[in-house]
């Protein structure tokens, strides 16, 4: 069948749905194309079900406390693996059947399940329909690589996806990569019951992130018995015998060479969907690394096809995905002129404590030159954290002396997500550190603290 529609939206994912909801009530007619899951990654193997993952693994972890909040439990606490999978998958199901029935019940949006491909700049093959338009949108987001490390064919691996699937606690779960995807599921398993090796082929976590950071991060891990190898090069790996182990051979210069794991978790970082669109029919630029080129208002370098969220490479997370959308829609349908370069950086990585992060980093912040004042506050020294028995972590300010304006933020303790948020708005709204000195917050907070640390700079 041939139809044809004033726009397509290909990828059901966190910008494709509330843009085609906008498409459509301005009129347009819309055909949204969707190959695999409604809600994308984050539904349904990213954001969603590891929260509700690391939400149990907290209460484990805190059932385990309990005798130090005065609290007597008649014994260590057990995990039902399969009750917690199932929470999960309740959660993320119940997400998932919202995106799809949104879609189905769209007035103006017709939904299109199959794989698309571009077979012109306005035409586009999903099995044996031929979908044309003037506009299209690609919301194809990722996946996880899968590296060619040595012997990865002779061994069985899991990655985000399939780790979700599981309904048993592994016995020894080596995570190969130690960036935020890993450090998540590493904590998690560990607090599930499991013992957990990170393999980071780096000097240290999250090379991101400023090294005091990474070094609070490692020690929060291996406190809670998370053995941390760092420095393993040629990471490779061949099975135990016949037990289904796996040997990872990590070559670390502290430490044994091998590590053997009855599962491997592969985090390694993520890949666009992009080589199996057939992108090269409609002309659009990809880079070396498959994300598609885009302006900073989102369009490729092909009149009438814009790119957004994970697939184009200027974000990786639901609100950089979800922000293209309010971009898009915004330039196209309001006249305004929004772009990406107007965003401030910000996330959170979601261990317990969390790390709430906004703007620049120290070191980043130094690398451009700027003339920097930091300052810091262990949690140790803040009363709701002491309160909660949680002090773990510190959090950093970094302001540009002179013009007093916040460059960044990094908070990691509890509550530190949501935290971030009063320096994330302040430096939205163009205010300086004196905004925040001179705000009065609620007691006891964690935020609370951030005007004292903003008055006690330090260059
Ligand atoms: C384990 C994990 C945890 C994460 N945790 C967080 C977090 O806590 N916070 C956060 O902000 N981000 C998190 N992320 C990242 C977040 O999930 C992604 O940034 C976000 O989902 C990207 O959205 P998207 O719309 O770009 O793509 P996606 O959500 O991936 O959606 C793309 C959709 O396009 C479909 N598709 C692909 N190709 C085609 C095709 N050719 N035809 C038709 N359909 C197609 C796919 O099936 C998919 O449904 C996490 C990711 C992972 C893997």
């Amino acid at each position: 069948m041939k139809a044809s529609f004033d726009a397509i939206v290909i990828g059901a994912g966190q910008a494709g749905p509330p843009l085609a909801g906008r498409l459509t009530a301005a009129g347009m007619k819309v055909a949204l194309v969707e190959r695999k899951l409604f809600g994308g990654t984050c539904v349904n193997t990213g954001c969603i079900p590891t929260k509700a993952l690391v939400a149990s693994a907290y209460a484990a972890h805190l059932a385990r406390r309990a005798a130090d909040y005065g609290v007597v439990l008649a014994g260590p606490p057990g995990i039902d693996m399969p009750a917690v999978k199932a929470r999960k998958d309740r959660i993320s199901g119940v997400s998932r059947e919202g995106v799809e029935s949104w879609l189905r019940n769209m007035a103006g949006c017709t939904v299109f399940q199959g794989q698309a491909r571009f077979v012109s700049a306005t035409e586009l093959a999903v099995g044996d329909d031929l979908l044309a338009a003037p506009r299209i949108f690609v919301n194809v987001g990722g996946r996880a690589v899968v590296p060619p490390l040595p012997g990865i064919d002779g061994v069985a691996t899991l990655t985000n996806t399939t780790m979700l699937q599981l309904d048993r606690v592994p016995r020894h779960l080596a995570v190969i990569g130690g960036s935020y995807i890993g450090l998540e599921f590493a904590q998690m398993y560990r607090r599930f019951g499991a013992e957990v090796t990170i393999v980071e082929k780096g000097p240290r976590l999250i090379a991101r992130e400023d090294p005091d950071v990474s070094d609070a991060i490692r020690g929060i891990l291996e406190a809670e018995g998370i053995a941390v190898r760092l420095d393993a090069e040629c990471i490779r790996f061949r099975p135990h015998g016949e037990s289904g182990d796996v040997v990872v051979g990590v070559d670390c210069r502290a430490g044994a060479p091998e590590v053997v794991a009855s599962d491997v978790l592969l985090a390694v970082g993520r890949r666009p969907n992009t080589d199996d669109l057939g992108l090269e029919a409609a002309g659009v630029e990809v880079d070396a690394h498959g994300y598609i080129v885009v302006d900073d208002e989102l369009r490729t370098r092909t009149p009438g096809i814009w790119a957004l969220g994970d697939c184009n490479g200027r974000g990786a997370f639901t609100h950089t995905a979800y922000n293209d959308f309010e971009i898009v829609a915004a330039n196209l349908l309001d006249g305004e002129h929004r772009r990406v370069g107007d965003r401030i950086p910000c996330y959170a990585l979601y261990i317990d404590p969390p790390l709430g992060r906004v703007g620049l980093t120290e070191a980043q912040a130094r690398a451009a030159g700027k003339s920097v004042r930091v300052g810091q506050r262990p949690m140790t020294r803040v009363g709701r954290a002491v309160e909660k028995g949680e002090t773990a972590g510190f959090m950093k300010l970094v302001v540009e002396a002179g013009s007093d304006a916040i460059l960044g933020a990094a908070i990691l303790g509890v509550g530190g997500d949501e935290a971030v948020h009063g320096v994330l708005d302040t430096m939205s709204a163009g205010g300086s550190a004196d905004t925040l000195r001179r705000t009065m917050h609620i007691h006891p907070t964690v935020s609370e603290l951030i005007p004292t640390v903003l008055g006690e700079l330090k260059p």
